[in-house]
């Protein structure tokens, strides 16, 4: 007799794989494997197929050795617990219980908590806080842009279905869709996306900063005496100006690269300063390109639990607020954290060396999916469900709408916040000094 073969077909299922969140997925499900998923996405597809057929593990590993969970959560409890500076960080590869879970524990411990935002948009989250911003759900820009300009990213490899769902797509105000929309890049390399656009403007690398003065003073009426600014002609920006100041409503997406360098904070605020001021004109809103999967979710846990959006410590049992002074890569580099969790292992490896040398002076607790390839020696490693795809959870799109997540894969992998809880239990109970 052979056995029938079990095929479900989920819709509606959301993608964490970037900031876009797309919950229009249709993923069929053969034998609790992801079988296939429509529509397509060149970076959905590795990240369904990695997470869709996880490899058998076990749940937890202490120095390499397989154990089970219950050991590896008392050892973890246990190795915080002696820590007089804990580290908490990533977050970005969790979901809104995750990073609730991590803002308890870390403050039933007095720790420090940092996201990844702090390896990424940290200075535009600096910058909203100096000059606010003009915002908008994706649903919006969708519905009511005429004019959408790309600055410092290049969705089509980075978000390969945000013009397919705001840009190319029909919406209230623009029933034509792409035809009925002005697409501008600005970039300082001829981009994918820029071979898609109206119009590239292209700059010199690292020269936002005066482009933008240069437009907000455009905005305002002055006048510019240099007939080149960033390598642009001011005739160029003039244009822009106009092309603006001109649209019904506006929406301008930047990157990261925007944030990057010693002055990238004072770039975003520029650039928030003149989409505030494009105000005067028309509806004009500016918005952040987030790459990984739930950043913003970390961004908004962390400040409906804390006050702060990322890099906050809880040593002295209230939240205190210091890009730098608590960001993970300082506190490492300077050798004050003495104990690290990694809720996610992303992004560490744009820590500077002196960072990842620290990794092997400290205990290192992991929580990953099963499968995750990590290249540093770690204490404690739980291969944790993936929310999503094993867990029902709540994941941030970047436009801080929050997205609910299904389970379409059965699993008996523990998910970070079950395991998060579990050490929290054992803590509340452990008297310490
Ligand atoms: S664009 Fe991003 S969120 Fe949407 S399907 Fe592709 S990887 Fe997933």
């Amino acid at each position: 007799m052979t056995k029938q073969s079990r095929e479900d077909v989920h819709t509606s299922v959301a993608c964490t794989r970037c900031g876009c969140v797309c919950d229009d997925l249709r993923v069929t499900v053969r034998d609790n494997l992801i079988h296939d998923f429509s529509p397509g996405c060149e970076l959905a597809a590795p990240w369904f197929q990695s997470f869709g057929q996880l490899p058998l593990s076990a749940a937890a590993e202490i120095r390499s050795t397989p154990t089970n969970t219950e050991v590896a959560v008392q050892h973890t409890a246990e190795l915080l617990t002696r820590a007089r500076s804990p580290l908490f960080f990533g977050l970005s590869r969790s979901s809104t219980d995750g990073q609730r879970a991590v803002c308890e524990l870390a403050d039933e411990l007095g720790a420090t908590i940092d996201t990844t935002a702090s390896l990424g948009h940290g200075p535009s989250i600096m910058a909203f806080q100096a000059a606010g911003e003009c915002t908008s759900t994706l649903g919006e820009v969708r519905h009511r842009s005429d004019l959408v300009i790309y600055w410092g990213s290049d969705p089509v490899t980075s978000h390969p279905r945000h013009l397919e769902r705001i840009v190319n797509a029909a919406g209230l105000a623009v029933p034509r869709g792409r035809s009925g929309r002005r697409l501008i890049v600005v970039d300082s390399a001829r981009t994918a996306t820029a071979e898609t656009a109206d119009q590239f403007i292209r700059i010199d690398r690292g020269k936002d900063f005066e482009v933008l003065w240069a437009l907000r003073l455009l905005i305002q009426g002055k006048d510019l005496q240099e007939p080149l600014i960033g390598g642009v002609p001011v005739e160029v920006l003039k244009g822009l100006c106009e092309q603006m100041k001109a649209s019904h409503y506006g929406a301008l997406f930047f990157g990261v690269q925007l944030a990057e360098g010693a002055t990238g904070h004072a770039s975003v605020e520029a650039l928030l300063r003149m989409g505030t001021e494009l105000n005067a004109f028309t509806r004009f809103v500016v918005r952040r390109m987030r790459v990984p999967g739930d950043v913003t979710g970390a961004d908004s846990v962390l400040c409906w639990q804390t006050g702060y959006p990322f890099s906050v410590s809880l040593s002295r049992g209230y939240p205190r607020y210091n890009p730098g002074e608590y960001s993970a890569e300082s506190m490492l580099a300077r050798g004050e954290a003495d104990c690290l969790v990694l809720v996610g292992g992303e992004r560490v490896s744009r820590f500077s060396a002196k960072a990842q040398q620290r990794l092997a002076e400290i205990p290192v607790i992991l929580l990953d999916p099963a499968g995750v390839d990590w290249p540093f020696a770690v204490d404690v490693r739980f291969n944790t469900a993936v929310y999503g795809i094993h867990r029902r959870a709540t994941a941030y799109r970047m436009d801080e709408v929050p997205i609910p997540l299904r389970q379409i894969l059965k699993s008996d992998l523990p998910s970070d916040d079950e395991i998060l809880r579990a050490v929290l239990r054992i803590v509340q109970k452990t008297p310490r000094r």
